[in-house]
């Protein structure tokens, strides 16, 4: 199968938002009046960001999941994307696999495939994805205020927690491992969230390198600093593993660093006035998402972990870097 057959039978489909999909030189996006465009990429690369044997149908869901959360992250509602994939050969049952779960998430979120290119080369996954948003209404980085309350969705350190175990560095029982499993390598991007956040969140990230680190951006861009609650984190990352085990398998130290600085969650943190509490538990009700109060924004710069009584908490909690 040639390079034209491949695209054509796996990655052609209709389109019915965009004006133009795959089969020409460019796309061609409408999108409405009054819109700015939202615009990411993220690459997924064979050993670094996934194992070389992984379900090809949850590489599908990930490559896409991940740039979605970019746009949830933002407040923007998906429009379209494109894919730049290079394979080491063509191996049509893993590529019906990825398409499969790639096709399965665009659809669930009216997200249409409009273009790409596709090479022969080492594993190597780009998605570019494209949203919109009303002028002006997106949720930025440099927006946080002081007093300002600061939330989470879901529960960030389960992604680490199963890498953790995958790794062989912790023994979890076997619900609790599919669980988790399915948080790393199925991440939920929070885009319902996200839009029912416009207007109402100050500032807001995707955690995909760390709670700590990627609040840090936040922090660095609104120039202000945060006090975490820590107990808070580590206790909702325990709430989700009672479910399966009434003893409670995880101690604070173990989750302490998960729930801090594991990466690969895809969550949202964000920050909103402290008066808009009910709204802000509204959008997550609306939006069928879990989201806690982790602590606040304050004047004098830094990031100070608070314990259970208040007192500060030695010890930096470093997120991934890929250059570090
Ligand atoms: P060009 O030579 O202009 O780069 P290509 O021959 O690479 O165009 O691609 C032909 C068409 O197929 C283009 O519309 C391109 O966007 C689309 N395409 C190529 N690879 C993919 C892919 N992996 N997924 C979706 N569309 C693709
Ligand atoms: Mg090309």
């Amino acid at each position: 199968m040639g390079e034209f057959d491949l695209i054509a039978r796996f990655f052609t489909r209709p389109v019915r938002h965009a004006a133009l999909g795959v089969g020409d030189d460019c796309a061609l996006l409408a999108p409405a009046p009054g819109m700015q465009l939202a615009v990411s990429s993220d690459m997924l690369v064979e050993g670094r960001h996934f194992f070389a044997d992984v379900d090809p149908e949850t590489l599908g869901h990930k490559a896409l999941a991940v740039n979605l959360s970019d746009l949830a992250a933002c407040g923007a509602r998906p429009l379209a994307f494109t894919l730049a994939l290079a394979l080491p050969c063509v191996d049509e049952a893993w590529l019906q696999g990825f398409a499969n779960g790639l096709f399965a998430l665009a659809d669930q979120h009216g997200c249409e495939l409009v273009g790409g290119d596709t090479t022969a080369g080492p594993l190597n996954i780009c998605v570019t994805i494209f949203g919109e948003v009303p002028a002006g209404q997106a949720l930025l980085r440099g927006g946080a205020r002081a007093g300002d309350d600061i939330w989470v969705s879901g529960r960030p350190g389960e992604a680490r927690l199963a890498l953790d175990a995958l790794r062989g560095q912790m023994d979890l029982p076997a619900a609790t491992l599919a669980r988790l499993r399915a948080r790393l390598e199925r991440p939920t991007p929070r885009v319902a969230l996200g839009l029912a956040l416009r207007g109402l969140a100050s500032s807001a990230i995707d955690v995909s390198d760390g709670l700590l680190g990627d609040l840090g951006h936040v922090l660095k861009s609104s120039r202000v600093g945060a006090e975490i609650d820590v107990h808070i984190t580590t206790d909702l990352l325990a709430s989700g593993a009672l479910q399966e085990s009434a003893k409670g398998i995880f101690d604070a130290e173990t989750m302490m660093p998960c729930a801090l600085a594991g990466g690969d969650d895809y969550e949202l943190v964000f920050t909103a006035p402290a008066a808009r509490r009910a709204a802000v538990q509204a959008a997550s009700s609306a939006s069928g998402t879990q989201v806690t109060r982790i602590g606040r924004i304050t004047p004098a710069p830094g990031l100070r972990l608070l314990d259970r009584t208040g007192q500060p908490l030695p010890g930096r909690f470093a997120s991934f870097d890929h250059f570090a």
